[in-house]
Formats: C-alpha cells, sequence, structure tokens
C-alpha cells in the first residue's frame, strides 16, 4: 500500500498520521464556537459539517452532520461510510478540480480544540491481551497460567459510558475503599495505585436486533472505526472490590479516547494472521476474514516537572488474542442489543518483554521493581502531576496512519468528608 497524494501538502509527509489514506472522523471547535465534525488531513481539519451545510457534501438524504457528534453518520452503514471516503478522495485528492472551494473548509489543527468524536452508547471493556493476562496472574494470585475459561471465551465486563472522556482531559485521583495489606478493615481515601491501561477501542456503527445473535462477518461490517483507549485502573480499589463480580470502582473514574477515530477501511492494509490457537476456538468465532491489524503503540510517561516525556513501554495491536468483531460476536451472541456508538475496549495489550506491557502494575510488577524514566526519576505507579499519552499509528511504505495523541493528566484527589 502506497502513500495516496493530496494537495494538502502536509498530508504527504511521511511523518503525519494524518495522510490521505486515513481521514479519520473528529469533533473539533475554534475559538469556544460549537464543536462540529471534520476530517483530519495533514495537519488541517476539513470543516464536513460547514460543507454540508452549504450544500457541498451530501452523505444522506437528511443533513447527518448538523449534530457534534458522528453517530448519525455510524447509523447509515458501511456502504454510506465507503461512499463518503470517496467524495472525500475526491475532494482531498491530488489535482482535484474542487481544489479551491474545498480549502475555503481546512482550519489548521493548531487552532482547534477536539472534543468527544461520537456519544458514547455503552461501554465494555474485554481482556484479549494473553500476556496481560498471564502476567496479572502471577502478580495477584502467584501463577501465570492462563484462567480456565480464557482461551474459549472473550472475557469482558460492562463499563460506564459516563466516563469515557477525549484525550486532554483532566482527571482527579479517584477516592474509593481499599484495605490494605494486612489491615483487618478497609480505609477509605485516594488511590495509591493509579495505573493506565493500553488499549485498542473498537466502535461499533451499526447496531443488533434484540434477541438475535450476529455471526463473525456480520460483527466485522458493524465496525465503525478504532481509537486509541486508556482504561484508567485504581488497582488497590479494584483488589478490594472485584471477588465476585468483577471491576466497579476501580475502573469507573474515567477512560480517555483518542480525538480521531480511524476508519476500519484505513486499517484494511494492516490487517494481519490471527495469532496460534492453542486449543481451537467454538465455531460460532471462527473469522473466514480475521480481524487483527498491525498498529505500533507506545506509552508515554510525563512528570509535571519533567522537562519531556519517556517512552515507558511499546507493543503492537496484533498482540490480542481476539479480534474486535469476535468480542462483539461474543457480547450479542445471547440476544444482547448493540447500538450505534457502543465502546468496545480491546483489553490491555502487553508483548513478551517487559518494556511491551501495556500497564504500570505489569512495568513495575505490583512496584516491586520500579522503573526509571528517561529523566531518572522512578515510577512505580503514577504520581499527582503525570500526564500519560498513548500513542499508536500503522506503518505503510512511506506513511502512516495514526489517532493523533491519547493523553491525560493527574490532578491530585478532591477532598471530602471521611478523607481528611
Ligand atoms: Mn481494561
Amino acid at each position: 500500500m502506497k502513500l495516496m497524494r493530496s494537495w494538502v501538502e502536509s498530508a504527504n509527509s511521511p511523518e503525519t498520521e494524518f495522510p490521505l489514506n486515513n481521514l479519520p472522523y473528529g469533533v473539533f471547535s475554534v475559538d469556544g464556537d460549537e464543536p462540529r465534525c471534520g476530517i483530519a488531513i495533514g495537519d488541517m481539519v476539513l470543516d464536513v459539517a460547514a460543507m454540508e451545510a452549504d450544500g457541498l457534501l451530501r452523505i444522506a438524504d437528511d443533513l447527518v452532520l448538523d449534530v457534534p457528534f458522528w453517530n448519525e453518520v455510524m447509523e447509515l452503514g458501511p456502504e454510506a461510510w465507503a461512499r463518503l471516503r470517496v467524495l472525500l478522495f475526491g475532494f482531498l485528492g491530488e489535482g482535484a478540480e474542487s481544489r479551491g472551494m474545498v480549502a475555503e473548509y481546512l482550519i489548521r489543527q493548531s487552532q482547534v480544540r477536539m472534543h468527544m468524536p461520537l456519544l458514547v452508547a455503552e461501554y465494555t471493556d474485554f481482556y484479549a491481551g494473553m500476556q496481560h493476562a498471564k502476567n496479572m496472574g502471577d502478580i495477584l494470585r502467584g501463577s501465570p497460567d492462563l484462567p480456565a475459561n480464557w482461551l474459549h471465551i472473550p472475557i469482558g465486563y460492562n463499563g460506564r459510558a459516563s466516563s469515557v472522556v477525549v484525550s486532554g482531559t483532566d482527571i482527579h485521583r479517584p477516592l474509593g475503599q481499599t484495605r490494605a495489606a494486612g489491615a483487618d478493615a478497609p480505609s477509605f481515601g485516594p488511590t495509591k495505585r493509579l495505573d493506565i491501561e493500553l488499549e485498542m477501542g473498537a466502535i461499533v456503527g451499526t447496531g443488533s436486533t434484540f434477541g438475535q445473535p450476529i455471526t463473525t462477518a456480520q460483527a466485522a461490517e458493524m465496525i465503525f472505526g478504532f481509537v486509541l483507549l486508556n482504561d484508567w485502573s485504581a488497582r488497590d480499589i479494584q483488589a478490594w472490590e472485584y471477588q465476585p463480580l468483577g471491576p466497579f470502582q476501580g475502573k469507573a473514574f474515567g477512560t480517555t479516547i483518542s480525538p480521531w477515530i480511524v476508519p476500519t477501511a484505513a486499517l484494511e492494509p494492516f490487517r494481519c494472521a490471527e495469532p496460534a490457537r492453542e486449543v481451537p476456538l467454538l465455531p460460532y468465532l471462527h473469522e473466514k476474514n480475521p480481524g487483527f491489524f498491525n498498529v505500533e503503540l507506545e506509552v508515554q510517561m510525563q512528570p509535571a516537572d519533567a522537562a519531556r516525556a519517556s517512552t515507558i513501554a511499546r507493543t503492537n495491536y496484533n498482540r490480542v488474542y481476539y479480534s474486535a468483531a469476535q468480542q462483539l460476536t461474543h457480547h450479542a451472541v445471547c440476544g444482547c442489543e448493540m447500538n450505534p456508538g457502543d465502546l468496545l475496549g480491546s483489553g490491555t495489550i502487553s508483548g513478551p518483554e517487559r518494556g511491551e506491557f501495556g500497564s504500570l502494575m505489569e512495568l513495575s510488577w505490583a512496584g516491586k521493581e520500579p522503573f526509571t524514566l528517561e529523566t531518572g526519576e522512578t515510577r512505580s505507579f503514577i504520581e499527582d502531576g503525570d500526564t500519560l499519552t498513548l500513542r499508536g499509528h500503522a506503518q505503510g511504505d512511506g506513511f502512516r496512519v495514526g489517532f493523533g495523541p491519547c493523553s491525560g493528566r493527574i490532578l491530585p484527589a478532591l477532598k471530602m468528608p471521611g478523607w481528611e
């Protein structure tokens, strides 16, 4: 796959995450204006909401970009998504006849503020990283053996849509109940083990029907695109609360996504083989066209007073054991209705080496082996003022397809009665 050239010169740079091959969906505002839908191209945003309002871009019979989120486009389905891409290639491709008109709708990314690109209907988080599951078993239970169900079932839990936020949103250190090692009783206060989880998020574009299962092929067609996702986690809150019903408050205080939804079509050239299976999956999870993608991922950490961010982990989305389509299939197979705007977290993505671990719990081995930043500071978990940033891109031949940063800064816990 080669670079598709655009007359927007910055889109042809091998460094940009937004060549013509990408065309990700976002929502932006300028100078405090109303947020509106845009498409990233090079270092610009194309104001497609204004183009539709001015009658220059027609996606459906009715206006679908007159709202500050992409859900109405999602609901139109994959044929409409493909038509929109073709229209955009026509507007932005090298030699486009409409260049003069389109140029009036380009705004520099440096001038915009990004907002949530979608209304999140519901949020489900999975557990598809095998190395992560082994590491957590080793750390928490003293054995890296996978749970008996892990090789058969895409494990997940129903999370909260209300606390999904866009990159750049500050997060206060959460308060909660924890029980210190050896203590008889729990106490209340700020988490002492604040962590990240490096994940990809799949956005469900079209829904399924209540009571009806779906196939993996149907599930693949329902996925509108992908974001980077940081499933912030409070490990001490989680450890005390999670038995027997799974994560609750330890993961309900914030989940950060990248500002740009990369279309599934833009990742198509980066599709890769499914992982080796130690045991065969049940037939309802088989995929004719496995939904795994090569996306290089990176975690950066920057303390408040540090001059620069340090890279603390690098891995790849191709490390996951279950594809987003398999997870979506499993989610709906009991008859659970899936809806436009549903967000599915992949699960923490870790590779086999220490430098490929996608959480601080693993990188510091539960705090027993603190790691050192490039600036010389050491960390086990996140401290107040630290900024954590996920980055990701698929690498093509002389171009890359990326998501923009998925970043959040941790602020001190808010004071409240019961914690002084
Ligand atoms: Mn997670």
